[in-house]
């Protein structure tokens, strides 16, 4: 049955029309677009993502709580893998599944011809207890190395991979506008393998979806990823050159002589020696890292020998995380814990075998392709945009960012009222997002990435210093 339209005076449709039309300006209005003097072009592209984006916050919305509920472990992303493809076929978007592993590719030819531009996210989920409190909490578990394990998505792939989903629907909306086109990439094993061991050197997502020939045959000129983390709701934060840490990891084996406590004088004490390298670790940074190049840092997070308080056993373990923020200081530090660790376990007459295993490398935003988007960020950006520090943290962006230029950049989920500062960080159980944020998420990747298309990679001398 049809609802029976209200009769309204000729005066009231009148006001209520300019309401509509001023709050559609309002709405499309690109924040400082006149100010910054961009192109007609790109200011009408940047008013309809604006739109599009508004359009499709409701999706976005239900498909990030969709994949909350349902986290999958890395390498075992089948559920939101499918959930990607389908949602890709259905915009009529070229997709290839099964790319190094559960990666989801999916490329948007744009009706006008130019370059290629990527956008990435990642989709797998973290073997952490979720606590119960949200509507759509997890509740699944998966297997990880034979062990039954609780999931959740506590480092908010879930909303990359929804922001990404979004950003694919907003940017075949504007399809007939597009001069180029888009690659949307959504990786598996972000956090690492739930299969494979890291020393196979075959864990990390990008890397393996890189191997599979993602950029063999279409190379993008750039490539944008963004990451959520505790930070004011809807603000960008952005850091030109090196972003996130390297990562190695250390293994150190001290072998000594076995024997009785009572009477070390006859034993290769592998304790105190391990006690020795741990402390003498710590001069590896302060002595020998030309600090004012770039921070390392070296940390023992386990250590494991012995059995009885009164033996002193033969053999200890330690295990620990090497971050540098520099390819030449990473190399350096590698060589001389090298150095410390053996010679210091010699001096005891104990003898240290140092195995480092690279996993991570420095998460690099190109100089140039910051420059480009800072004012694009602004604009994108309602709650601003604010240069970042080092994040002590890696991510695997960085075999992207090492194949074309790419820009990283990180988005504030922290809800209004909350100190970012005192907010439970990412691979906490509480870390908690604030979905009014991710509409300005997927708006700041389709921005970008429109931008980039339109305006191709700038020469130095065409970038004006932002502040
Ligand atoms: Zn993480
Ligand atoms: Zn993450």
């Amino acid at each position: 049955m049809k609802k029976k339209c209200n009769q309204r005076s000729p005066v009231t449709a009148i006001i209520i029309l300019a309401l509509i039309s001023l709050s559609v300006v309002a709405n499309s209005q690109v924040p400082g677009s006149a100010a910054k003097g961009i192109s007609p072009v790109l200011s009408a592209l940047e008013s309809k993502i604006r739109q599009q984006c508004n359009a499709v916050e409701p999706k976005l919305i239900a498909w990030r709580q969709d994949i909350h509920r349902n986290p999958e472990l890395g390498d075992q992303e089948n559920r939101t893998a499918n959930l990607v493809a389908e949602h890709l076929r259905s915009l009529g978007i070229q997709v290839q599944t099964a790319v190094g592993g559960k990666g989801v590719v999916g490329i948007l030819k744009g009706d006008k011809p130019g370059r290629l531009v990527a956008l990435r996210a990642d989709m797998d989920a973290l073997p952490i207890q979720e606590p119960s409190g949200l509507p759509f909490a997890s509740k699944a578990t998966q297997q990880q190395k034979g062990l039954t394990v609780p999931l959740m998505h506590a480092c908010g792939h879930d909303t990359h991979t929804a922001m990404l989903m979004a950003a694919a629907e907003v940017l075949t909306t504007l399809k007939s506008d597009l001069p180029g086109s888009v690659m949307f990439i959504f990786q598996p094993a972000e956090e690492g393998s739930s299969i494979v061991e890291p020393g196979s050197g075959k864990s990390w997502g990008a890397k393996r979806m890189l191997e599979d020939g993602l950029f063999a045959k279409n190379k993008p000129e750039a490539v944008f990823g963004l990451h959520v983390h505790p930070g004011k709701s809807g603000q960008i934060d952005y850091k030109p050159g090196p972003a996130a840490a390297s990562s190695d990891v250390l293994n150190i084996s001290v072998s000594g002589q076995q024997g009785h406590g009572g009477m070390p004088w006859n034993t290769i004490d592998p304790v105190v020696a391990s006690a020795l390298v741990i402390t003498g670790l710590q001069t590896v940074v302060s002595r020998r890292t030309d600090l004012t190049t770039s921070p390392a840092v070296v940390s023992v997070g386990i250590i494991q020998g012995g059995s009885s308080q009164n033996v002193i056993p033969d053999t200890v373990k330690m295990v620990g995380t090497i971050r540098t923020y520099d390819a030449d200081v990473r190399k350096q530090l590698h060589a001389d814990i090298k150095q410390a660790a053996e010679h210091i376990a010699e001096g005891t007459y104990a003898k240290a075998r140092v195995t480092i295993t690279p996993m991570y490398d420095v998460t690099t935003n190109d100089q140039m392709l910051a420059s480009q988007m800072l004012p694009v960020l602004k604009r994108a950006a309602d709650a601003g945009v604010v240069t970042g520090t080092l994040q002590g943290a890696s991510e695997d962006f960085s075999y992207f960012a090492k194949e074309v230029p790419g820009l990283y950049i990180f988005l504030g989920i922290t809800p209004d009222g909350e100190n970012p500062a005192e907010a439970a960080p990412n691979h906490n159980p509480k870390f908690f997002v604030d979905e009014k944020a991710l509409v300005v998420g997927t708006r700041t990747m389709a921005t970008m990435a429109a931008n980039f298309l339109v305006t191709g990679p700038m020469k130095p001398a065409t970038i004006k210093q932002e502040k």
